[in-house]
């Protein structure tokens, strides 16, 4: 088998990984969108609906034969990781003959996000990912998606047996959210690994720069501030991280508040349902929903006016009374122009408390809240913690699984690895080598 890193050997984003099976058969394990163009920008808005050729060109397709729309189809399947868009964002550019494999929680995210952004395509060909033990036999290739603790719903990490060889892609991992006992159960999971390509999204960052030790460890600094205000609290965070939604609705709860989330966030909630029982449902105690014009016009467009009504009957909340008791509710939102037109309507009062929730990155990017923020003069507290096993973590588990060689991926400072684990060898981007030969280089350390 042959293992090629198309992009991610020397960077974070746009993770784009082949396998080649000896007798020819491919395999292509996420198609991510890079974070940034290549000179820091952001991707200019109608990137999704440039030209397969165009792109390509520009090189935000890796060049993968016989994998995109307009080619002659030649990959036998690709399969997602995780819901993150770099890691799953080019996927519509597949040819639609080509399966995309991918979990019930990351194919829920997918279709809500299609629900609520009408740009936001969708792969044409997309297969269920059963639970371990069982796995997807195609050809010579048998892929297991294993569950891991990241900060999407349903992330899995992908071991693929063909050849007789074992490679293990890591996806993204961490051992620190409310699901860190997949972390401790994944190398009894995948068992004996040849190869494991390894995620090191914290390699080369200072200790702690992503945040909060753990999500208990947050959760309970949410508690002590919702405790220790009578102000309105609102949390920025991404909707698709459920632990973050579970800490904001448990720290409510302690704090003797009722947990308010949009209709957006509401809906993700329904969909995961059976996957995540901890997670905050409209019907759930202590719960409320904040409508927003947009959102309930996509939900009925999508036809599913009769859920917006079951849950306006249940637990719809008027902006009114946030006014009227503002310390008696938190709010898990979104950084949007409806938050900080409620913002600005209980502010005619008094102060609210913002936190931010989710990475800096996007803080300091700027955005709604942000503006509405360097407007005020206001900075928000951040209370985060990432979805990314620390350094120590990485090694840990590399360790414990005792792989003949580990090859970084979706970092910044691939070199650290060598520092940190016996046999890193490091790839780079677009190039095949032959998992015999990762072995030998992994051996000669
Ligand atoms: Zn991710």
């Amino acid at each position: 088998m042959y293992l090629t890193i198309h992009r991610g050997t020397k960077q974070i984003g746009g993770s784009c990984v082949e396998l080649q099976a000896n007798d020819g058969a491919r395999i292509i394990l996420d198609i991510g969108m890079p974070l940034a163009m290549p000179d820091g920008a952001d991707w200019p808005a109608g990137t999704m609906r440039r030209s397969t050729e165009d792109l390509r060109r520009d090189g935000v397709l890796p060049a993968v034969d016989g994998l995109y729309r307009g080619d002659r189809p030649d990959v036998a399947a690709v399969f997602l990781s995780h819901a993150h868009l770099d890691h799953h964002g080019l996927a519509p550019f597949i040819h639609p003959d080509i399966p995309v494999h991918a979990s019930p929680g990351t194919i829920a995210m997918l279709e809500v996000s299609g629900l609520f952004l009408p740009s936001a395509t969708q792969p044409g060909n997309i297969v269920t990912l059963p639970l371990p033990p069982a796995a997807v036999q195609l050809g010579p290739f048998r892929v297991q998606a294993i569950p891991v603790d990241h900060a999407a719903p349903d992330s899995r990490a992908l071991l693929v047996e063909a050849d007789g060889e074992r490679v293990l892609y890591s996806g993204d991992l961490r051992a620190h959210g409310r699901l860190r006992h997949l972390f401790d159960e994944l190398p009894a999971a995948a068992g004996h690994v040849d190869v494991l390509v390894l995620e090191g999204t914290t390699m080369g960052q200072e200790s702690g720069s992503h945040g909060i030790a753990d999500e208990l460890a947050l959760e309970a600094q949410l508690s002590e501030l919702l405790r220790a205000t009578d102000q309105f609290v609102l949390v920025a965070a991404s909707g698709q991280n459920i632990d973050r939604a579970v800490s904001v609705y448990r720290a409510a709860l302690a704090a003797d508040r009722q947990f308010v989330m949009d209709l957006y966030q509401a809906y993700v909630m329904d969909r995961l349902r059976e996957l995540r029982p901890d997670a905050p449902q409209f019907d759930s105690p202590g719960v409320r929903i904040k409508f927003i014009g947009t959102h309930v016009t996509r939900m009925k467009e999508a036809g599913h006016w009769g859920l917006v009504c079951r849950m306006a009957r249940r637990a719809k909340v008027r902006s009114e009374e946030l006014f009227a008791d503002p310390g008696g509710f938190a709010y898990l939102a979104r950084s949007n122009a409806a938050t900080v037109g409620l913002l600005r309507y209980l502010e005619s009062a008094r102060p609210s408390v913002v936190v931010w929730s989710q990475w800096g990155g996007y803080l300091d990017k700027g955005g709604a809240i942000a503006d509405w923020c360097l407007e005020c003069g206001r900075e928000p507290l951040r209370i985060h913690s990432g979805g990314h096993a620390t350094p120590g973590d990485l090694a840990v588990l590399a360790g414990k699984i005792g792989a003949r060689v580990v090859v970084p991926v979706h970092t910044f400072a691939p070199a650290e690895f060598g520092s940190r684990m016996v046999s890193a060898v490091m790839m780079d981007d677009g190039c095949a080598v032959a998992v015999t030969e990762l072995c030998r280089r992994g051996a000669a350390i």
